[in-house]
């Protein structure tokens, strides 16, 4: 009998701790700015206003197709989660954004145009060429 009541009385002043816990806890002030949160609303207002300037975080490796001088941008047949991804940073604000390989060249980041769509017996390739250094790609979309 010693030993339960003990362990009731134990128990007991576990939810007694927490209770003053509660009863002392001081809650955030409101409208009280510290210096993390003004730099994190400046580096937000740095960002909005920054008229980006971005460059590749890492090479990127693009397979050559079976045409010399023409790249492979991504094969369609895979999920698009399993395609490589090639990440930009804003040299000005450290901004992060994907590369859209049909939309930007992985070269120059030029702009990116389409070309007259390939179709093969197995399967269709959609050119895409750089308007601005003549990069050339393709997106390869095997037939099921
Ligand atoms: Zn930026
Ligand atoms: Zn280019």
């Amino acid at each position: 009998m010693g030993g339960a009541s003990g362990v009731r009385g134990k128990e007991l002043s576990q939810v007694n701790h927490l209770i003053s816990k509660a009863e002392i806890c001081v809650p955030v002030k409101q409208g009280v700015l510290n210096e993390v949160d003004r730099l994190t609303d400046k580096i937000r207002l740095i960002k909005e206003s920054c008229s980006h300037d971005y460059r590749f975080t890492g090479p990127v490796y693009l397979r050559e197709s079976l045409e010399k001088g023409v790249y492979i941008l991504y094969d369609a047949s895979f999920p698009s989660t399993l395609r490589p991804k090639h990440v930009l940073k804003c040299q000005k604000c450290s901004e992060e954004t994907e590369l859209n390989i049909t939309k930007t060249c992985p070269h120059c980041l030029g702009e990116m145009k389409e070309d007259k769509r390939k179709g093969y017996i197995y399967f269709s390739t959609f050119p895409y060429h750089c308007v601005k250094c003549g990069f050339k790609g393709v997106v390869n979309v095997w037939d099921q």
